[in-house]
């Protein structure tokens, strides 16, 4: 199975710079969709891998994160796509020390054994260094990318490589 690993703040929907766990501030990254379909087409899946430590922080709660992700969810399948699964880390340094809050790589290892998934096979695209560490030390394919900008470049590149 040939899967895109995903970033969710700043790569698909817009990073504020604060927690985005409100539906009215949840925002599509500009090209974002149509980035994906490029990838969709070519038989890729998509799975999120997102730090969500404002749970710990006690700002907002996972039903709110599971809120957003619903709606993800429902924006892509309104485009023709699917999101295959997502993987939230709910904890923050020093209030809930845990083994998944990237650049840990938990999320990932269990993406990759929950759907027999080899590392090769995949991608991941983040806006932080802990996505590039986390997606490394797996050696999975990791790109970095701007927060809130366009990944449709990146993903020709990638697609016609
Ligand atoms: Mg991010
Ligand atoms: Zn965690």
């Amino acid at each position: 199975m040939k899967v895109v690993f995903l970033d969710r703040d700043g790569i698909i929907n817009v990073e504020r710079g604060e927690y985005t766990f409100k539906i009215e501030d949840l925002k599509i990254v500009p090209d974002l969709l149509e980035s994906a379909l490029l990838f969709y087409n070519a038989g890729y899946k998509f799975i999120i891998i997102s730090n969500q430590g404002g749970i710990s922080k006690g700002i907002y709660s996972k039903k709110e994160v599971l809120q957003i992700d619903n709606i993800l969810r429902k924006t892509f399948v309104e485009k023709g796509m699917e999101i295959l699964d997502s993987f939230y880390c709910p904890h923050y340094d020093g209030i809930e020390n845990c083994l998944c809050r990237k650049p840990k790589s938990l999320m990932l290892e269990k993406a990759l054994a929950k759907y027999d998934i080899q590392n090769e096979d995949t991608l991941f695209i983040g806006d932080s260094e802990r996505d590039r560490k986390a997606g490394e030390s797996l050696s999975i394919k990791s790109y970095l990318v701007k927060a809130n900008s366009s990944i449709l470049k990146l993903s020709n590149l990638l697609l016609n490589e």
